[in-house]
Protein backbone atom coordinates (compact mmCIF):
# COMPACT_ATOMS: atom_id res chain seq x y z
CA UNK A 1 0.00 0.00 0.00
CA UNK A 2 1.38 3.42 -0.34
CA UNK A 3 1.98 6.25 1.80
CA UNK A 4 -0.65 8.48 -0.03
CA UNK A 5 -3.24 5.97 0.57
CA UNK A 6 -2.10 5.04 4.01
CA UNK A 7 -2.34 8.91 4.93
CA UNK A 8 -5.86 9.25 3.07
CA UNK A 9 -7.40 5.89 4.88
CA UNK A 10 -6.34 8.16 8.05
CA UNK A 11 -7.71 11.15 7.24
CA UNK A 12 -11.41 9.62 6.76
CA UNK A 13 -10.55 7.46 10.00
CA UNK A 14 -9.86 10.88 11.96
CA UNK A 15 -13.14 12.32 10.36
CA UNK A 16 -15.18 9.34 11.57
CA UNK A 17 -14.02 9.74 14.64
CA UNK A 18 -14.75 12.73 15.53
CA UNK A 19 -18.30 12.37 13.85
CA UNK A 20 -18.56 9.57 16.56
CA UNK A 21 -18.22 11.99 19.13
CA UNK A 22 -20.86 14.44 17.73
CA UNK A 23 -22.89 11.24 17.44
CA UNK A 24 -23.05 10.75 21.31
CA UNK A 25 -23.41 14.16 21.90
CA UNK A 26 -26.61 14.83 19.86
CA UNK A 27 -28.28 11.22 20.02
CA UNK A 28 -30.82 10.99 22.64
CA UNK A 29 -34.18 8.94 23.49
CA UNK A 30 -37.03 10.73 21.16
CA UNK A 31 -34.91 12.40 18.70
CA UNK A 32 -36.34 12.16 15.09
CA UNK A 33 -33.74 9.72 13.43
CA UNK A 34 -33.99 12.05 10.50
CA UNK A 35 -32.59 14.63 12.77
CA UNK A 36 -29.25 12.42 13.38
CA UNK A 37 -28.90 11.58 9.73
CA UNK A 38 -29.04 15.14 8.30
CA UNK A 39 -27.01 16.27 11.42
CA UNK A 40 -24.33 13.58 10.83
CA UNK A 41 -24.44 14.15 6.86
CA UNK A 42 -23.55 17.89 7.51
CA UNK A 43 -20.90 16.86 10.26
CA UNK A 44 -18.97 15.03 7.85
CA UNK A 45 -18.97 17.26 5.11
CA UNK A 46 -18.17 20.25 7.44
CA UNK A 47 -15.05 18.22 8.27
CA UNK A 48 -13.76 17.62 4.65
CA UNK A 49 -14.96 13.57 4.26
CA UNK A 50 -17.58 12.90 2.20
CA UNK A 51 -20.58 10.03 3.80
CA UNK A 52 -19.29 6.41 2.44
CA UNK A 53 -22.60 5.07 2.70
CA UNK A 54 -25.76 6.44 4.04
CA UNK A 55 -25.64 6.69 7.79
CA UNK A 56 -27.52 2.77 9.51
CA UNK A 57 -29.63 3.30 12.24
CA UNK A 58 -30.94 0.33 13.04
CA UNK A 59 -33.27 -0.46 16.18
CA UNK A 60 -33.66 -3.61 18.46
CA UNK A 61 -34.02 -6.47 15.97
CA UNK A 62 -33.13 -4.50 13.28
CA UNK A 63 -28.93 -5.45 12.82
CA UNK A 64 -28.59 -3.18 9.89
CA UNK A 65 -29.07 -1.87 6.56
CA UNK A 66 -31.72 0.73 8.07
CA UNK A 67 -31.36 4.53 7.29
CA UNK A 68 -33.95 7.41 7.53
CA UNK A 69 -36.28 8.19 4.64
CA UNK A 70 -36.93 11.71 2.99
CA UNK A 71 -39.90 12.09 5.32
CA UNK A 72 -39.10 9.19 8.42
CA UNK A 73 -40.98 9.85 11.18
CA UNK A 74 -39.34 7.27 13.45
CA UNK A 75 -37.77 8.47 16.52
CA UNK A 76 -34.57 7.08 18.04
CA UNK A 77 -35.21 4.44 21.11
CA UNK A 78 -34.11 1.05 22.65
CA UNK A 79 -30.63 -0.38 21.52
CA UNK A 80 -29.87 1.95 18.38
CA UNK A 81 -27.16 0.68 16.33
CA UNK A 82 -25.04 3.92 15.07
CA UNK A 83 -22.94 2.71 11.65
CA UNK A 84 -21.16 5.37 10.33
CA UNK A 85 -18.80 5.47 7.17
CA UNK A 86 -16.35 8.52 6.04
CA UNK A 87 -14.45 8.79 2.74
CA UNK A 88 -11.63 10.68 0.91
CA UNK A 89 -11.20 10.04 -2.91
CA UNK A 90 -12.81 6.89 -2.28
CA UNK A 91 -10.39 5.33 0.62
CA UNK A 92 -12.55 4.60 3.39
CA UNK A 93 -13.26 4.24 7.11
CA UNK A 94 -16.12 2.17 8.04
CA UNK A 95 -17.26 2.33 12.36
CA UNK A 96 -20.21 1.53 14.05
CA UNK A 97 -21.40 1.41 17.61
CA UNK A 98 -24.22 0.86 19.80
CA UNK A 99 -26.53 2.94 22.28
CA UNK A 100 -28.84 1.74 24.96
CA UNK A 101 -31.87 4.69 25.02
CA UNK A 102 -33.87 2.40 27.49
CA UNK A 103 -31.68 1.87 30.63
CA UNK A 104 -31.97 -1.36 30.40
CA UNK A 105 -29.31 -3.74 31.57
CA UNK A 106 -29.49 -6.88 28.74
CA UNK A 107 -29.28 -4.08 25.96
CA UNK A 108 -25.88 -2.65 27.68
CA UNK A 109 -24.26 -6.53 28.05
CA UNK A 110 -25.02 -6.36 24.59
CA UNK A 111 -23.28 -3.65 24.02
CA UNK A 112 -20.41 -4.35 26.11
CA UNK A 113 -20.34 -8.32 24.62
CA UNK A 114 -19.61 -6.56 20.98
CA UNK A 115 -17.46 -3.99 22.09
CA UNK A 116 -15.21 -6.53 23.77
CA UNK A 117 -15.46 -8.87 20.35
CA UNK A 118 -14.46 -6.16 18.85
CA UNK A 119 -11.25 -5.76 20.79
CA UNK A 120 -10.32 -9.86 20.41
CA UNK A 121 -11.01 -9.46 16.87
CA UNK A 122 -8.31 -7.02 16.57
CA UNK A 123 -6.42 -8.42 18.98
CA UNK A 124 -6.07 -11.67 17.04
CA UNK A 125 -5.92 -9.60 13.36
CA UNK A 126 -2.25 -9.50 12.02
CA UNK A 127 -0.38 -9.58 9.05
CA UNK A 128 -0.67 -13.45 8.08
CA UNK A 129 -3.63 -14.34 10.44
CA UNK A 130 -5.86 -17.38 9.45
CA UNK A 131 -9.39 -15.50 9.13
CA UNK A 132 -10.87 -17.73 11.30
CA UNK A 133 -8.94 -17.33 14.18
CA UNK A 134 -10.32 -13.56 14.10
CA UNK A 135 -13.52 -15.23 14.15
CA UNK A 136 -12.97 -17.75 17.00
CA UNK A 137 -11.88 -14.93 18.85
CA UNK A 138 -15.29 -12.68 18.09
CA UNK A 139 -17.36 -16.00 18.95
CA UNK A 140 -15.76 -16.99 22.37
CA UNK A 141 -15.67 -13.62 23.89
CA UNK A 142 -19.52 -12.87 22.64
CA UNK A 143 -20.46 -16.52 23.92
CA UNK A 144 -18.85 -16.21 27.21
CA UNK A 145 -21.00 -13.21 28.15
CA UNK A 146 -24.19 -15.60 27.70
CA UNK A 147 -25.28 -14.27 23.97
CA UNK A 148 -24.89 -15.32 20.29
CA UNK A 149 -22.85 -13.80 17.50
CA UNK A 150 -24.51 -13.36 14.40
CA UNK A 151 -23.47 -15.59 11.96
CA UNK A 152 -24.67 -14.33 8.73
CA UNK A 153 -23.22 -10.97 9.15
CA UNK A 154 -19.94 -10.65 8.98
CA UNK A 155 -16.35 -8.13 8.34
CA UNK A 156 -15.19 -7.21 4.82
CA UNK A 157 -12.03 -5.96 3.18
CA UNK A 158 -12.40 -2.68 1.69
CA UNK A 159 -10.74 -1.10 -1.73
CA UNK A 160 -11.05 2.33 -3.14
CA UNK A 161 -14.67 3.30 -3.66
CA UNK A 162 -15.21 -0.50 -2.75
CA UNK A 163 -17.34 -1.23 0.52
CA UNK A 164 -17.09 -4.88 -0.29
CA UNK A 165 -14.31 -6.22 -1.87
CA UNK A 166 -14.71 -9.81 -1.48
CA UNK A 167 -13.04 -10.91 1.66
CA UNK A 168 -15.10 -11.66 4.67
CA UNK A 169 -13.94 -11.52 7.72
CA UNK A 170 -16.36 -14.54 10.24
CA UNK A 171 -18.00 -13.45 13.44
CA UNK A 172 -17.58 -16.89 14.40
CA UNK A 173 -14.93 -19.89 13.59
CA UNK A 174 -15.75 -20.76 10.45
CA UNK A 175 -13.03 -23.38 9.89
CA UNK A 176 -11.89 -21.41 6.45
CA UNK A 177 -7.92 -21.21 6.25
CA UNK A 178 -7.47 -18.36 4.85
CA UNK A 179 -4.54 -16.13 5.83
CA UNK A 180 -4.66 -12.19 5.76
CA UNK A 181 -3.03 -10.49 3.51
CA UNK A 182 -1.63 -6.60 3.66
CA UNK A 183 -5.28 -4.49 3.21
CA UNK A 184 -7.97 -2.45 4.59
CA UNK A 185 -10.70 -4.27 6.83
CA UNK A 186 -13.41 -3.83 8.92
CA UNK A 187 -14.14 -5.89 11.60
CA UNK A 188 -17.51 -5.80 13.07
CA UNK A 189 -19.00 -7.96 15.50
CA UNK A 190 -22.97 -8.47 16.09
CA UNK A 191 -24.28 -9.85 19.35
CA UNK A 192 -27.54 -11.26 20.26
CA UNK A 193 -29.83 -12.53 22.62
CA UNK A 194 -31.63 -14.37 20.04
CA UNK A 195 -30.62 -16.79 17.27
CA UNK A 196 -27.66 -15.51 15.97
CA UNK A 197 -28.75 -15.22 12.45
CA UNK A 198 -30.48 -12.29 10.61
CA UNK A 199 -33.16 -12.66 7.55
CA UNK A 200 -34.47 -9.92 5.21
CA UNK A 201 -36.55 -7.45 5.98
CA UNK A 202 -38.34 -4.08 4.59
CA UNK A 203 -36.63 -2.34 1.54
CA UNK A 204 -34.08 -0.06 3.08
CA UNK A 205 -34.10 2.80 0.57
CA UNK A 206 -30.18 2.26 0.58
CA UNK A 207 -29.14 1.30 -2.90
CA UNK A 208 -25.84 0.36 -5.11
CA UNK A 209 -25.44 0.80 -8.93
CA UNK A 210 -24.66 -2.66 -10.37
CA UNK A 211 -21.70 -3.10 -11.94
CA UNK A 212 -21.78 -3.13 -15.62
CA UNK A 213 -25.43 -1.06 -15.54
CA UNK A 214 -27.76 -0.65 -18.63
CA UNK A 215 -29.79 1.51 -19.15
CA UNK A 216 -33.24 3.41 -19.36
CA UNK A 217 -35.20 5.10 -21.32
CA UNK A 218 -37.23 7.25 -19.13
CA UNK A 219 -34.90 10.68 -19.81
CA UNK A 220 -34.92 12.18 -15.95
CA UNK A 221 -34.14 8.29 -14.65
CA UNK A 222 -31.37 8.55 -17.14
CA UNK A 223 -30.23 11.97 -15.32
CA UNK A 224 -30.80 10.53 -12.08
CA UNK A 225 -28.28 7.77 -12.53
CA UNK A 226 -25.69 10.16 -14.25
CA UNK A 227 -26.18 11.47 -11.64
CA UNK A 228 -25.76 8.52 -9.20
CA UNK A 229 -23.01 7.36 -11.13
CA UNK A 230 -20.60 10.96 -10.31
CA UNK A 231 -21.68 11.47 -7.16
CA UNK A 232 -21.23 8.28 -5.36
CA UNK A 233 -19.74 6.13 -8.34
CA UNK A 234 -20.13 2.38 -6.46
CA UNK A 235 -20.39 3.15 -3.14
CA UNK A 236 -23.77 2.90 -1.46
CA UNK A 237 -26.09 5.79 -1.53
CA UNK A 238 -29.81 6.50 -0.34
CA UNK A 239 -33.63 7.78 -1.93
CA UNK A 240 -33.04 10.60 1.01
CA UNK A 241 -29.87 12.36 -0.39
CA UNK A 242 -31.69 11.96 -3.93
CA UNK A 243 -35.21 13.35 -3.12
CA UNK A 244 -32.91 16.14 -0.94
CA UNK A 245 -30.61 17.15 -4.06
CA UNK A 246 -34.06 16.15 -7.27
CA UNK A 247 -37.23 15.98 -5.30
CA UNK A 248 -39.45 13.26 -4.70
CA UNK A 249 -39.63 13.20 -8.29
CA UNK A 250 -35.97 11.10 -7.73
CA UNK A 251 -38.00 7.94 -6.11
CA UNK A 252 -39.93 6.85 -9.19
CA UNK A 253 -36.62 7.30 -11.07
CA UNK A 254 -35.20 4.82 -8.38
CA UNK A 255 -38.02 2.35 -9.42
CA UNK A 256 -37.48 2.74 -12.93
CA UNK A 257 -33.38 1.49 -11.88
CA UNK A 258 -34.43 -0.75 -9.66
CA UNK A 259 -36.43 -2.52 -12.05
CA UNK A 260 -34.32 -2.24 -14.72
CA UNK A 261 -31.87 -4.06 -12.37
CA UNK A 262 -29.04 -1.08 -13.06
CA UNK A 263 -29.49 -0.74 -9.14
CA UNK A 264 -29.64 -2.67 -5.98
CA UNK A 265 -31.86 -1.92 -3.27
CA UNK A 266 -30.62 -3.53 0.13
CA UNK A 267 -32.82 -5.39 2.19
CA UNK A 268 -33.10 -4.31 5.99
CA UNK A 269 -31.61 -7.46 8.05
CA UNK A 270 -33.50 -8.42 10.83
CA UNK A 271 -32.76 -10.85 13.53
CA UNK A 272 -34.51 -14.23 13.04
CA UNK A 273 -36.26 -14.49 16.55
CA UNK A 274 -36.50 -10.70 16.63
CA UNK A 275 -34.39 -10.16 19.65
CA UNK A 276 -31.89 -6.88 20.00
CA UNK A 277 -28.83 -6.78 18.52
CA UNK A 278 -25.77 -4.92 19.30
CA UNK A 279 -22.75 -3.84 16.82
CA UNK A 280 -18.86 -2.64 17.12
CA UNK A 281 -17.13 -1.98 14.56
CA UNK A 282 -13.49 -0.10 13.61
CA UNK A 283 -11.42 -0.12 9.95
CA UNK A 284 -7.99 -1.68 10.39
CA UNK A 285 -5.18 -0.86 7.88
CA UNK A 286 -3.16 -3.85 7.97
CA UNK A 287 0.62 -4.15 6.06
CA UNK A 288 3.10 -6.42 7.20
CA UNK A 289 4.51 -4.70 9.72
CA UNK A 290 1.68 -2.60 10.75
CA UNK A 291 -1.72 -2.36 12.12
CA UNK A 292 -3.65 0.94 12.06
CA UNK A 293 -6.94 0.82 13.31
CA UNK A 294 -8.09 4.24 11.79
CA UNK A 295 -11.47 4.88 13.45
MN1 LIG B 1 -20.27 -0.31 9.02
MN1 LIG C 1 -18.69 -2.65 7.59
Amino acid sequence: MEKEQIEKLKKAGDIAKKVKVFAREIICKDIPLLEIAEKIDAKILELGGKPAFPINLSINEIAAHSTPSHNDDQKAHGLLKIDIGVHIDGFVADTAFSLDLENNEENKQLIEAAESALESGIKATDYHTELREIGKAIENTIKSRGFQPIINLSGHSIDQYDLHSGITIPNYDNLKEYNLEEGVYAIEPFSTSGHGKVRDGKPSGIYHLEPGSGQVRDPFAREVLNYIKEKYQTLPFCSRWLVKKLSTRALIALKRLEEANIIHQYLQLVEINRKPVAQAEHTLVLTKNEKIVTT
